[in-house]
Parts: C-alpha cells; sequence; structure tokens
C-alpha cells in the first residue's frame, strides 16, 4: 500500500505563528510502517524556546482572566470539531504511529472526550467555605491554576496523551508548552489546531519540536514554568522529575508498566481468552497499560495458552490504513530492536516459542504477535517493559502465589483478573497493587475515571475528577 498521500502541515506554533520546516532546520517524519518520508518537522531555535516561554507567561495572564464558563465553551467546541474532523485525523494518526485505522478512530475519539471532560471539570473546580472560631471571619479555600505548564508526549498514544495534558491544563486556566514526539508530531497538531479555532486565544498554547533533552532542560530551568507532565519511560521520567524538584515545579508522571494478568481456574475461559488476545496486541503491544505477564491457574493452563496462540497467530497484519488489518507494525526501530533482544533472551533461557518470535519481512518495523511459555523468572521479558506484541504465560497453583507474582515488580501502573467467583474478585481487587485494575475486563482507561500509575509507574492522575488537580493550586483567604 502507498501512503504518499497529503499529511500535514508541520510546524512550530509560537506565540501564534506557524513556523513552518522550510525556516528552521528540519527531521524528516516516517510511515513506520513502509518508511517513506511522510513529512518534515521544524526544530525550535533557543530564540523560538524563549519565545515561547514568553508567549506562555502572557497567555497565562490571559486564560486566567477568562472564566470557567467561557474556557469550557472552547474545550468543547474543541471536542466537537475533533469529533467532525475524526476520520481525517485518524487517517494522519495511522500514517505517523502506524496503528490500525479502527484504532487511530477510537483514540480520536477518546481525545475529543478528554477535552470535552476537562472542559466540564473546569466549571466544577470548587473550593470550600470553612467555618471560622469567630463567626465576624469567613475562611475560604480557593482552587486556582498553578500557572504555565510544560508538557512533553511519547509516540505511542499521540491523541490521547496530548489531550490529556492540553485539557487538564486548559480545563484548570494554565497556559502550555507542549512537546509532543517528534516521531508523530501532527495528530498533536491537528487538536491544537481544533482549539484554536474553538476560539482559543493566541499564547495559551505554544507547540515545539526539537532535541527532547534540551527542550526539557531549557523550559524547566525557566521560573515560567510551573508544572509539568511527562508520559513516557521510567529513566526518562526520574530525570525529569530531578529537573522538575530543582526548580520545586510541580510534576505529573506517567510511566511504563508491565501489567500482570491473572486468570484463575473459575474464569470463564472463552471470554479471557478473546479479551486478552485482542487486548495484548492492540497497538502491537505499544501501549502503557498493555497486558504483558500472563498467569494461569492449573486446570485452564493448557486451554487458555492453546487458544490465545490460536488467535495471536491468526491476527490479519498489515499496512494501517487497510480497514481489515488488526495488527500492524512497531512504531520505529528502537522498538523491535527492544522486542527481539527480549524475546531472544527468553529463548536462549529455555522459553518456549508458541507463536511469533521474530521479525517479518518487510519495508516497515513489524514483528510477529508472539506468545512465549516456560519462562525462566530471570528472564529478562518479566521484568523489563516489552512495550510490544509479547505475551508471556506462566502457570500458578495458588492464588496467593499470582498475586505475590503480580506485585513484585517496581511498575505498577495497571493490572487485570478473570474470575467468576465474587470473593476472588474482591481479593484481587485489594490486593493487587496498581493504579488501576480491570476485572474481568480492560476497559480502564476512559475520561472519567483517574488514569495513572503508583510505585516506579510515576504519580498523579489524568481523568477523573482528579485530572484537574495537578493542574491546580490550593489557596486559603481569610476576611475578618
Ligand atoms: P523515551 O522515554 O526515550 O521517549 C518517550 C518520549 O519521551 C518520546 O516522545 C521522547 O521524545 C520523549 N523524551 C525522551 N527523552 C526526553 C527528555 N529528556 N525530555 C523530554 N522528553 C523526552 O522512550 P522510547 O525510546 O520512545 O521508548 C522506550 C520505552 O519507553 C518503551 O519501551 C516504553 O517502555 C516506554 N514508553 C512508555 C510510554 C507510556 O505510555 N508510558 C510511552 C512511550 C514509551
Amino acid at each position: 500500500m502507498t501512503t504518499s498521500t497529503t499529511y500535514y502541515d508541520l510546524r512550530l506554533l509560537i506565540g501564534g505563528e506557524a513556523i513552518l520546516a522550510s525556516a528552521r532546520q528540519s527531521l524528516p517524519v516516517e510511515d513506520p510502517s513502509t518508511r517513506e518520508e511522510i513529512g518534515r518537522l521544524p526544530i525550535a531555535t533557543d530564540d523560538d524556546l524563549q519565545r515561547a516561554l514568553e508567549s506562555a507567561a502572557r497567555g497565562f495572564a490571559r486564560w486566567r482572566a477568562t472564566s470557567a464558563y467561557d474556557r469550557a465553551n472552547v474545550l468543547r467546541g474543541a471536542a466537537r470539531l475533533i469529533r467532525e474532523r475524526l476520520e481525517a485525523i485518524a487517517r494522519i494518526l495511522t500514517l505517523e504511529e502506524g496503528k490500525p485505522i479502527v484504532e487511530s478512530r477510537l483514540e480520536v475519539q477518546a481525545a475529543a472526550d478528554i477535552i470535552e471532560w476537562c472542559g466540564e471539570e473546569g466549571r466544577r473546580a470548587y473550593g470550600r467555605v470553612v467555618p471560622a472560631r469567630s463567626t465576624a471571619v469567613r475562611q475560604t479555600v480557593l482552587r486556582e491554576p498553578v500557572g504555565p505548564v510544560a508538557a512533553f508526549t511519547p509516540w505511542n498514544f499521540p491523541a490521547v496523551t496530548p489531550a490529556r495534558k492540553l485539557a487538564g491544563a486548559l480545563g484548570a486556566g494554565c497556559s502550555i508548552v507542549i512537546k509532543p514526539s517528534e516521531e508523530t508530531p501532527a495528530t498533536a497538531l491537528a487538536l491544537v489546531d481544533a482549539l484554536r479555532d474553538a476560539g482559543l486565544p493566541e499564547d495559551v498554547v505554544n507547540v515545539v519540536f526539537g532535541d527532547p533533552p534540551h527542550i526539557s532542560e531549557t523550559l524547566l530551568a525557566s521560573p515560567v514554568i510551573r508544572k509539568i507532565s511527562f508520559t513516557g519511560s521510567i529513566a526518562v521520567g526520574k530525570h525529569l522529575a530531578g529537573l522538575a524538584a530543582k526548580g520545586l515545579k510541580r510534576a505529573t508522571l506517567e510511566l511504563g508498566g508491565h501489567a500482570p494478568v491473572i486468570v484463575s481456574a473459575k474464569a470463564d475461559l472463552g471470554k479471557a481468552v478473546a479479551m486478552s488476545a485482542s487486548s495484548k496486541y492492540r497497538n502491537a503491544g505499544q501501549v502503557c497499560v498493555s497486558p504483558s505477564r500472563f498467569f494461569v491457574q492449573d486446570g485452564i493452563f493448557a486451554d487458555f495458552v492453546e487458544a490465545f496462540t490460536k488467535k495471536a497467530s491468526s491476527l490479519r497484519i498489515g499496512h494501517g490504513l487497510d480497514e481489515t488489518t488488526q495488527m500492524s507494525s512497531l512504531a520505529n526501530e528502537r522498538r523491535r530492536e527492544g522486542i527481539a533482544a527480549l524475546v531472544d533472551d527468553a529463548k536462549q533461557r529455555g522459553g518456549t516459542i508458541r507463536t511469533g518470535g521474530e521479525r517479518l519481512e518487510s519495508n516497515g518495523f513489524f514483528y510477529a504477535p508472539t506468545v512465549i511459555t516456560d519462562v525462566p523468572p530471570a528472564a529478562r521479558v518479566l521484568s523489563e517493559e516489552p512495550f510490544g506484541p509479547v505475551a508471556v504465560i506462566t502457570r500458578f497453583t495458588e492464588l496467593d502465589e499470582a498475586i505475590a507474582q503480580a506485585n513484585a515488580l517496581p511498575y505498577a501502573l495497571a493490572a487485570y483478573a478473570f474470575t467468576q467467583d465474587v470473593s476472588e474478585s474482591i481479593r484481587l481487587g485489594n490486593e493487587i497493587e496498581a493504579g488501576m485494575i480491570g476485572i474481568n475486563q480492560f476497559g480502564i482507561a476512559f475520561a472519567e475515571l483517574p488514569f495513572g500509575g503508583i510505585k516506579d509507574s510515576g504519580y498523579g492522575s489524568e481523568g477523573g475528577v482528579e485530572g484537574l488537580d495537578g493542574y491546580m493550586i490550593t489557596k486559603s483567604v481569610t476576611v475578618a
């Protein structure tokens, strides 16, 4: 399939000015499924970054003075425009990230939901009146926007991750300088265009691209920035938390995970297999909440492995723009190399490859849907986040054992379990350590639910009634 049709006008957005690739040094953007160059991305100069910071300071003064009602109208309007433009944005998303178009449509829809939700939540960012010790005193607690935000988003969810950060910041009344991934820049620009078309004032959002460490160091060193929000790897998250700490800036960090799935012998086996296999290979496993360590109880282990392997090996692999594709390429060669290294290590240590375990012949970054069993505990794939189309299935006897293994890693973002037994469900919900737990289903990431991890998976929530908290300060005002 050729993809060389229109992509998007890639640009920086600084102080309301669009700066095209022709005006700056530029980077290529590729379709990961064909490796064709689809666009050129301009790189921000140091002067651009300084201007973005000055613009964000102006934008904050303007946006915080806008009523929550008017801010909500802009966000709601943007959500409507994104829904109207859904097909075009989904296509851009698939072109630059690779995921099947069906998944891109759902992601763009989710981005619109998040933007709408945060606009509405901004209208409900209530303070409170606290009874005072004297009737002559009025004690109030106000919630106010924290200030200009610097946000950094990854390539795996080019619509939802920028939407979470844009919407949280804007819903709370903050301005934002956002650096989306250089590998998937157009989807974020399309969201920003919808916000501007819906009436977002100049200076409230600035968009920059370039060398990520240089940009984050420059923005976080500036006194203008009062908060950072990052989604990406744990290593980079810890580095950014350190930079934020130097300036005592608030941080929301949504880092990786290695989600366990405990399948009890009391589960509905057909449902557990069907849901697990489709969730595992969504976006070729490049999902921070992707199920990746399966613990299946004696008694159903062999049947689960057989049925899961059959589903994995029958997935239709192809270009994401093909409507029939069920799994497409990985988003970059780093990911494919990473997956190959983890699978080879598991194989060398005695793991059994039930299906897959190899790169697929193509110009793009394709890797086969893979299932591995008999993996010894020391194998890297059991402790390092795979972030790819690999399922490791391990047998257990007692639930205690499975819960202990689920909780054994430093990551704790998402976790899942399947059981029809009510007591087991309650126990699993209580005892698994994770920021989000899905029991008998994988649907955990909706605008109305808090999204975030604990332990090394980061801190802070995006979404839910908690979603605006990270972008707001608490101020008490007492009047006598
Ligand atoms: P990475 O952490 O190097 O990059 C992730 C994103 O962070 C990219 O968009 C990158 O441009 C940006 N980034 C990198 N260094 C930065 C810095 N110093 N300052 C600001 N932004 C910076 O990860 P990667 O190589 O793209 O992927 C490696 C691993 O990261 C994956 O295997 C996965 O474990 C994890 N990851 C997690 C998520 C998630 O949703 N939590 C998303 C992408 C990657």
